[in-house]
C-alpha cells in the first residue's frame, strides 16, 4: 500500500498526534483545538482542507488573507491572523478576520478598534506574549501584560480578549522550548487569578509543527500547524511577500 500523503490524511495524522499527546498529559483530547496554518498555500490546498472539514485557517500576513478572502468566499472560512501586523494593515484584518492571535501592542489595538467600529464588528483576540529571548520574536513583554489587559478593557471594546499566544524559542534544546510554554501557562494562570473584569482567560495558543506535543504537555489549548498538514514551504514567507512591496 502506498502512503496517503493527502491533506485529508495528514489532518487525521496530526489530529491523532494531538489526541495522543493530550492523553499522555492526562488531558481530554477535545481540550486541544487544531488551527491549520495555510500561509503560502493557495486556493486548491485550502479547498482540500475545507473538504476535509476545516473552517478556520491561520495566516500570518494581512495581504494574504486579503488575496484569499474573495476567491474562497463560498467556503465560509474564519480567517485567523497569527502574524505580526503593521498598524497600517489593521483595516484588512478588521474587515476580513474573525480573530487575531498576534495582538502585541496598544497602538495596534487602537488601530484595530477604530476600524472594527467602522465595520460594526468585534473579533476575538489573543495577546501575543514574548516568552523567548530571541531578538526576532514579536510579542508583549510579560511584565507589561496586566496593564495592557486593563487598557484593552477600557479603550478597545471591539477586541474580545480570550487568552494568550506565544512562539517558543526556535532551538533544538527541548528544555528551552518547554520553558517558553511553561512561562506562558503560568502567566495565563496568574492573569486568570487576577480576574480582570471584561477579560476572559481561557485559551492558550502555543505549539507548531515542530513542538506542539511539548506545548500540549504544558497546557496548550490550541496548536497552530502548517508544515505537518500542508507540507514544507519552499521559500521563506518574505520571498512571496517582501515587506513594503505589497501594494497595500
Ligand atoms: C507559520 C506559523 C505557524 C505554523 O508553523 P509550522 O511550523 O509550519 O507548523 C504557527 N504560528 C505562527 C505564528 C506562524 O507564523
Amino acid at each position: 500500500m502506498t502512503e496517503d500523503n493527502s491533506i485529508a490524511a495528514r489532518l487525521v495524522q496530526v489530529r491523532r498526534r494531538i489526541d495522543d499527546a493530550a492523553l499522555r498529559a492526562g488531558r481530554p483530547p477535545d481540550s486541544v483545538a487544531l488551527l491549520p496554518v495555510s500561509k503560502t498555500f493557495g486556493e486548491s490546498a485550502i479547498r482540500e482542507a475545507v473538504a476535509a472539514g476545516v473552517r478556520r485557517f491561520g495566516e500570518n500576513k494581512a495581504q494574504e488573507i486579503r488575496s484569499k478572502y474573495e476567491p474562497l468566499a463560498d467556503c465560509g472560512i474564519d480567517w485567523v491572523m497569527i502574524g505580526h501586523l503593521q498598524t497600517n494593515k489593521a483595516k484588512d484584518v478588521a474587515r476580513m478576520a474573525s480573530e487575531i492571535q498576534s495582538l502585541d501592542r496598544m497602538e495596534l489595538a487602537i488601530a484595530l478598534d477604530k476600524r472594527l467600529q467602522q465595520e460594526g464588528r468585534s473579533i476575538d483576540a489573543l495577546v501575543q506574549v514574548k516568552t523567548s529571548t530571541e531578538p526576532s520574536k514579536y510579542g508583549l513583554p510579560p511584565d507589561e501584560l496586566p496593564d495592557f489587559l486593563r487598557r484593552l478593557v477600557r479603550e478597545t471594546p471591539t477586541l474580545r480578549v480570550r487568552g494568550l499566544m506565544t512562539l517558543a524559542i526556535n532551538a533544538p534544546d527541548q528544555d528551552a522550548v518547554r520553558a517558553c510554554f511553561r512561562n506562558l501557562r503560568q502567566l495565563h494562570d496568574r492573569m486568570k487569578d487576577e480576574a480582570i473584569e471584561g477579560i476572559e482567560m481561557n485559551r492558550l495558543s502555543m505549539g507548531m509543527s515542530g513542538d506542539f506535543e511539548i506545548a500540549i504537555e504544558e497546557g496548550s489549548t490550541e496548536v497552530r500547524i502548517g508544515t505537518a498538514i500542508f507540507g514544507g514551504r519552499i521559500y521563506g514567507d518574505e520571498y512571496y511577500w517582501p515587506e513594503g512591496k505589497s501594494g497595500a
